[in-house]
């Protein structure tokens, strides 16, 4: 927890400072009030529909209590904010990956090159690792120069087996390979790259769904998890990019990178509100150890600290 105050170190600043002045300026709650805190919002990426749900349910909550004094908005605030994360879903629990089951579990892994596919994916090695898991990793980007070098340096680095071949090759063709590998060594998780490219819809899915395919031939209930890799700091293009790959594929989860080079994190209460995918992972910085299960209430709690 102490990690994830430090990595969203710039989210939290800006966002307490605006929320603090806001308090200071306005003292009894208004239509002014509201209107500033929605553009502070808006301001920290949250994304404008959710924006304004969450202001309406922040406004009849205040008068349901009878609250007049700013300073005790702020509480309300929190509140709806985790509320807005969790939408519909009243359970309001922390939403881990899917691989906590025996036998072999699959994660494939998408999203568009640069925004930290292959860091992601190794740091959750790493931490798979120590936790005692047989781990192994599957170059499915066969695509981008350097991707296959690239995982497998991380292989190499955290200590776990890279299945592999050339460039070029057939996606589908080195995830099959890796299942029998994993399959042959009593792997607990094979995390699968996969190819970013998004120039072409057609043909990402088109080879997405081939992938999918092999893996579910050669395990029936996987994918255990389709994770959509997205960089925090592209704001709105994260979340269109969130929109395409989520009409190609079936994503079950989301991973946020680079939320520590942010000050607008509020894109994570955005992504899982308006296009109800959960936010499972958090990158916190480019350190093998800077990887975060997303806790909505840590987060929202975290800001206002
Ligand atoms: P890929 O093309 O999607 O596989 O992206 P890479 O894994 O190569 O990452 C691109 C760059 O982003 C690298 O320089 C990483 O070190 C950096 N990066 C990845 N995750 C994070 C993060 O959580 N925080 C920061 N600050 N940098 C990150």
């Amino acid at each position: 927890a102490a990690k994830f105050r430090i990595g969203l170190t710039k989210t939290r600043d800006s966002f307490s400072g605006k929320i603090n002045d806001l308090v200071a300026r306005y003292r009894t709650v208004d239509e002014d009030f509201f209107e500033d805190l929605e553009e502070i919002l808006i301001s920290a990426d949250v994304g404008v529909t959710t924006v304004i749900d969450m202001i309406d349910e922040l406004q009849l909550e205040v008068k349901r209590r009878n609250i007049k004094d700013t300073r005790q908005v702020r509480e309300v605030i929190s509140e709806k904010l985790v509320e807005i994360y969790y939408g519909d879903d009243d359970s309001e629990e922390i939403e881990g990956l899917n691989i906590e089951h025996d036998g072999l579990s699959i994660v494939l892994f998408v999203g568009v090159n640069g925004v930290g596919k292959t860091t992601t994916i190794g740091k959750l090695a790493h931490q798979l690792k120590s936790e005692g898991k047989n781990v192994m990793l599957a170059a499915g980007d066969t695509f981008r120069a350097g991707a296959i070098e690239q995982l497998d340096a991380w292989g190499e680095r955290v200590g776990v087996n890279v299945v592999k071949h050339s460039a070029g090759s057939d996606p589908a063709a080195v995830i099959f390979d890796a299942i029998q590998a994993a399959k042959s060594r009593n792997a607990d998780v094979l995390l699968c790259d996969t190819a970013g490219r998004l120039q072409n819809k057609v043909n990402l899915m088109n080879e997405l769904s081939k992938v999918k395919r092999v893996i579910e031939r050669e395990v029936p209930t996987a994918p255990h998890e389709v994770l959509l890799v997205l960089d925090a700091t592209t704001g709105q293009n994260a979340m269109s990019q969130a929109k395409t790959f989520s009409e190609a594929t079936d994503v079950s989860g989301i991973v946020l990178t680079k939320l520590d080079g942010t000050a607008k994190g509020g894109i994570v209460l955005a992504i899982r509100n308006e296009l109800d995918i959960p936010v499972k992972l958090v990158g916190l910085g480019e350190k093998v150890t800077d990887l975060q299960q997303f806790d909505a209430h840590a987060f929202v709690y975290g800001l206002f600290a």
